[in-house]
């Protein structure tokens, strides 16, 4: 059947940023714009949404000057880790291997993939390496020009859709070259589909890992390398899974440091870490990260060493250029370390990297763009699921003005993001999966 004659309802429910600051439950029309000769040629129905903070983010507007976030011109719809089922495919998806009523993670880091593009035509790296600009769906365009001529949109829907009258997710368009298989004979219930939303914060885990171990010495292992990850919460998870599955809990230590007590120690427990890893922060303290303020509070670090690497997950709200400063400065980063922030817009002001960068080999980077890692994210998941589901997510049956209210004051209220909020994830209800995990299913 081609695309145009599939039966979609007109109308749906969406979470909408209609202006910075501000989300809000709305009926919107379901978006036509996929065709089935051009690169928007699949039609999808999300099973499961994760909640992310870029979704903030983008409400927020906290992305670095020159990527152009829409809600100037456009009502933004949020949601970008998804699983989703194929509703339908262009003969060319198909052809490609897509299956209608396949389940497939969809990566939102698309290139223009147009033929006169280098990197999408000639050397088949999609996404952020597009010479005109990725886009990232649900999120925003580096570049709008020509997202806006493929699609007549300058905002990209994305997956925080939801169908009131079947009661299960909504409709987005989507191109067949994001969809990443999920072996569904692994999946025992609809928990593990909500994990497998987790792809995305992997995959960027991964990303950051694999790519200082390219560069350092202790890859050549004489002794465990110190890694310190700053946040407790869901991206600080990932990136110390992904540190532990790369380098195996015998090559490297690993450190966390948190402002909440009581997700500092779920965090710590949950990664298996030994006693006295953990080091609270007081965010009342401006020498919190002082040599001499870490050393106190990680008793057992072992004396003399700095860290290889320091993992930024906890956001510039509590570790801003003056924390960061001091950390290269002071050495609690290594001579030959990497320093990596998670934070959205870098972080305004470090400086203290200019010296050390040039006479020592101080890095600091930046850690999204995901797109290299996610076969491996989703692999790496699926082989370890039952460690997951369904303990650590909380799903919603609906999109309900709860939710939107979570989007809305996330990163605002301290209680967000918080213990078993941690792992929020949005849950689509599929009235054909009707498959029960062991324990009786879903938290909530
Ligand atoms: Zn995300
Ligand atoms: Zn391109």
């Amino acid at each position: 059947m081609a695309l145009k004659d599939l039966d979609l309802p007109k109308t749906q429910r969406a979470i909408v940023f209609p202006a910075r600051g501000q989300a809000e439950v709305r009926e919107v029309d379901v978006p036509r714009f996929f065709d089935d000769d051009g690169p928007w040629n699949v039609v999808l129905r999300p099973l499961a949404v994760g909640r992310c903070p870029s979704d903030t983010a983008s409400c927020e507007e906290e992305f670095p000057p020159g990527f152009r976030l829409p809600s100037a011109t456009q009502p933004v719809v949020p949601g970008h880790e998804q699983v989703v089922e194929v509703v339908g495919a262009s003969v060319a998806a198909q052809r490609a291997g897509i299956e209608v009523g396949g389940w497939y993670v969809y990566d939102i880091n698309i290139g223009c993939g147009e033929p006169d593009c280098y990197p999408c035509a000639v050397q088949k790296r999609p996404g952020i390496d597009c010479s005109k600009g990725t886009l990232f769906q649900g999120i925003g365009a580096a570049n709008e020009s020509w997202v806006l001529r493929q699609t007549g949109l300058r905002h990209v829907p994305g997956s925080y859709v939801y169908d009131p009258v079947e009661r299960r997710g909504g409709i987005m368009v989507g191109r067949h070259t994001q969809l990443l298989p999920l072996d569904r004979s692994r999946l025992r219930g609809e928990a593990d589909l909500a994990v497998l939303t987790q792809a995305d914060a992997l995959a960027c885990a991964f990303m950051a890992i694999r790519g200082v171990a390219k560069l350092h010495a202790w890859e050549e292992g004489f002794r465990p390398a110190l890694f310190l990850i700053g946040g407790g919460g869901r991206i600080a998870y990932w990136l110390a899974e992904a540190a532990l599955a790369e380098r195996g809990r015998d090559g490297v230590d690993l450190f966390l440091a948190d402002v909440d007590a009581d997700r500092l120690a779920m965090t710590a427990e949950r990664l298996g870490l030994p006693q006295g890893n953990t080091y609270l922060v007081d965010p009342d303290d401006p020498d919190a990260f002082s040599t001499a303020a870490i050393r106190r509070g990680l008793a057992i670090l072992e004396k003399g060493r700095a860290f290889n690497l320091i993992l930024d997950a906890a956001g510039h709200k509590y570790v801003g250029a003056a924390a960061t400063n001091r950390m290269f400065l002071e050495k609690v980063l290594d001579r030959n370390g990497t320093y990596i922030t998670t934070a959205h817009g870098g972080i305004p002001g470090v400086e203290a990297g200019a010296f050390e960068t040039v006479f020592a080999n101080q890095r600091f980077a930046g850690a999204l763009s995901p797109h290299r890692y996610i076969p491996r994210a989703i692999a790496y998941l699926q082989a370890n699921i039952s460690r997951y589901a369904p303990h650590m997510v909380i799903t919603h049956r609906e999109l309900d003005d709860s939710l939107a209210q979570k989007v809305r004051i996330a990163g605002k209220d301290p209680d967000i993001g918080r213990g078993a909020n941690t792992y929020i994830a949005m849950w689509h209800r599929d009235p054909t999966w009707t498959q029960r995990s062991p324990d009786g299913g879903t938290t909530r």
